[in-house]
This record gives C-alpha cells, structure tokens and sequence, in this order.
C-alpha cells in the first residue's frame, strides 16, 4: 500500500466500486477502503434493478441472477390485482452477494487497490481542502492521503458530514424498511409485486420480489413519519401472516432509503460523494443500485480527468453532470411520490381498477402515472415546475 493515492473512495457498494473501476481506467491510482470483512455482505437490499441501468455498466450474469423480470403486478387495498405485461424483459433480480464482489473484481482488474475490514474513522483538512483519510485496521488508528476523495459510505455516510457538506435528510423522507427472504413461498419468478394502502404499507409500499423457485425477497418501507408510530416490522409481520402464512424465513434486514433529491452539495475542494451518501436513490422507488452506479461513473470519470489535467473545476461539473443525467429526473419523481404516497385507499382502488379495465396491451407503467395524475391534477403543477426551475 502505498502512502498516497490519486483517489481514496471510501465503501464497497456499487457506487464506489464503479467510481474506482472509472477512475482507475481514466489512469488514477485509487485505493477502496471497505470497513466490513466481505464486500457485497451483509446485503440490505431488495435487488431489483431495472434492464437498461444495469447493462450500463455490466453484461448480465446468470452466476449473480436470480430472476428474469417481464412484468409489474400491483395490488390495491381492497385486494384487487393488475398486471402490466412488460412484453420482454426490462429487469432483474440480482444476487447483490456475488453482484457488489464481481463489481469490485472488475475494479480491481482496472487497477483499482482495495482493501476491507478497513474502517474510516475521518477525514484530513488542510486549508479547507480534503486531502486524505484516517482509518483504523487490524486495531492501529492509521492515515492516507489522497488529491481527492470519494465518499461511498452509503445510507448511514459520515464522510460527507466530516467534509463540512450539508448531508441531513428530514426523518420524514428516510423511509424505514423491513425485508426478509423467504422460502416456501409461491410467487411468479417473472414479476414484481407491489401492494400499497394504508393496512400494507401506509406512505410506501409492500413488496415481493421473486428469488428463484420457491423463494422471495418480502419486505415494505414507510415513511419516517410513519415509522416513528409503528414499525415497519409491525406491518412486515402481520403481512407476512395475511398473505404468506407458510413462509419460512432465512435472512431478515432492516435499513433506511432517503427517499429524497440528491444533496444540493455533492462535491467540494478534494471531496465528491456518490450513491446513497449523495442521496441518489430513485425517490419513488426507492432503488438506488443502477443511479448510484450512474453517480459513481461520473464522479470517477471527473475525479480521475481533474488530476490528470490538475484543474479542479472538472470536479465542479460533477453536481451539473449528475442533474443531467438522473437528478432532474429524480425532482419528477420525488414529486410523483409525494402525491402517490398520500393517496387514500380509494383512490389506489379506483387507480388500479382503471387499470383493470384497459384492455391488457394498453396497462404500461405510463398509464399507471397518467391515471394517478388524473386523480390527483395538483400532482401534475407541482410536476411542470420542475421543469421550469
Ligand atoms: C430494505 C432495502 C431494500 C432495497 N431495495 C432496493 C432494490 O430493490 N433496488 C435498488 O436499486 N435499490 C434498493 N435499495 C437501495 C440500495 O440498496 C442502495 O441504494 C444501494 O446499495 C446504494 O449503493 P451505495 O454503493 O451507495 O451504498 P452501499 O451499497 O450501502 O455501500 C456502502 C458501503 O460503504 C461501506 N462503509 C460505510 N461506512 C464506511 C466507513 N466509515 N469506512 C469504510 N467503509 C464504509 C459499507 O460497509 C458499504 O459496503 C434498498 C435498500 C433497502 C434498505
């Protein structure tokens, strides 16, 4: 190891193994430093990511798949189902175990050194300016300097708080999610589930996501605000006891999504933050796999591209660059949210019983957004408005 690198970045997860693997390629020298023993492990994730956010960046795998999906199922309050035939394939399930270690193989493979059981305890400041890391291995307290620092740390990051940014996201808007996987569950290996209403899922929704014959990925998120009142424990077990009561559980997580936009500062003097640590999940949904490894591309890119030409405002086109890529998108889409995550139950009945009634060619996930804008028409103001700031 040496005593300075181009690039530290600091956690494993997509987001930093792609900015290393980006970086890296680009001619940098990087180090990863990864605080738990495995990469990819423990998994808090429901490992659904969509076909084209994927195949950016990696061919698929059948060694990390698990299912192939070809449709969206959703379920109303009143128990009422719609399927949205999807006509080819447009996502996948991953196995984020094998998934997160391939990713951080090709990283390693462009270069990129990392290590694990490495846990960054701070930053070094000089002149207002990030220039390395303290971490602590093997229980010695220990430092290494870097041009320029990458934040990866995920939900929970510090280092962008360390850097002096404005990381805080209201309780409200961290949803609170329980998941378990389950086997002896039966459940098409096609198609994500989503149920919603205020008994599943109030202020989120409820899941089942398929895991290969006979298993699932089960789990909700609630709002903060919900949260706080009753967990989502609370709701994951009496839906497990509604709808799979034979269901025999092997692993359970519990973790938070920032279902919000991305921080207003993702980068500063020596520091840049991708993935959840820069807020940029998908607000609606709340997957956050593919705009991490998006964020993480660009970062990487930038970072690698500004040492090069020892000109720091490469850096400064990180948080431009990211807006045009996702972040405008994820303004939309928090939008989006806000109005479908305060719909009653009737109105997610009448949503999906509009639904229902198209013929099964005309049900896209369009149509879904357009009939619940039509039930909610102040949505679509708060929507244009985005595009206009
Ligand atoms: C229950 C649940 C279900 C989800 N389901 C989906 C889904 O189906 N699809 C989807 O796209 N997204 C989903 N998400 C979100 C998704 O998991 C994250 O958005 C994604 O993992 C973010 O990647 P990342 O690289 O930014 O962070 P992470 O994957 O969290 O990686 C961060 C890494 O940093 C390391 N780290 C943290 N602090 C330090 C430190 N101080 N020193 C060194 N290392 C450190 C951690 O150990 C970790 O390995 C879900 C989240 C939850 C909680």
């Amino acid at each position: 190891m040496k005593e300075e690198y181009d690039i530290i970045v600091v956690g494993a997860g997509p987001a930093g193994t792609i900015a290393a693997q980006y970086a890296a390629k680009e001619g940098s020298s990087v180090l990863v430093l990864e605080k738990d023993r495995d990469v990819g492990y423990p998994v808090r994730c429901a490992e659904a990511i969509n076909r084209e956010g994927l195949e950016a960046f990696i061919k698929p795998d059948p060694k990390w798949i698990n299912a192939e999906i070809t449709k969206f199922g959703f379920v109303a309050p009143n128990g009422k189902k719609v399927i949205i035939d999807l006509g080819k394939v447009e996502g996948y399930m991953l196995e984020r175990r094998i998934f997160d270690y391939e990713l951080a193989k090709i990283a390693s493979e462009a270069g990129a050194e990392i290590l694990t059981r490495t846990y960054v305890n701070g930053l070094i400041l000089e002149d207002g300016k990030v220039t390395g890391v303290k971490y602590e291995f093997r229980g010695q307290q220990m430092e290494v300097r870097a041009k320029i620092v990458i934040g990866a740390d995920g939900v929970e990051s510090r280092v962008g708080k360390w850097a002096g940014l404005e990381t805080c996201v209201d309780f409200r808007d961290m949803e609170c999610c329980f998941q378990v996987t389950a086997a002896n569950v039966q459940c098409d290996q096609d198609t994500l589930f989503f149920y919603f209403g205020k008994e599943v899922a109030p202020e989120g929704y409820f899941w089942v996501f398929p895991k290969g014959e006979g298993t699932a990925n089960i789990g909700l998120g609630v709002s903060g605000g919900i949260g706080k009142k009753r967990s989502a424990l609370s709701y994951l077990n009496s839906n497990l006891e509604k709808f799979f009561p034979t269901a025999n559980i092997l692993t359970q997580v519990a973790g938070g999504v920032p279902s919000v936009i991305t921080l207003e500062e993702i980068a500063a003097p020596g520091i840049m933050l991708v993935g959840d640590a820069a807020r940029q999940v998908n607000p609606l949904s709340g997957g956050g796999i593919s705009s991490g490894m998006i964020g993480g591309s660009i970062a990487g890119k930038l970072a690698a591209q500004s040492i090069k030409n020892n000109n720091l405002n490469y850096i400064k086109k990180y948080p431009k660059e990211w807006h045009k890529a996702r972040g405008k998108k994820h303004k939309i889409l928090d939008k989006l949210k806000d109005g479908i995550y305060s719909f009653t139950d009737e109105q997610f009945n009448k949503l999906i019983e509009s639904l229902i009634k198209l013929p099964s060619k005309k049900r896209t996930i369009g149509r879904f957004f357009i009939i619940a804008l039509a039930n909610k028409p102040s949505l679509l103001k708060e929507i244009v408005k985005v595009f206009v700031i």
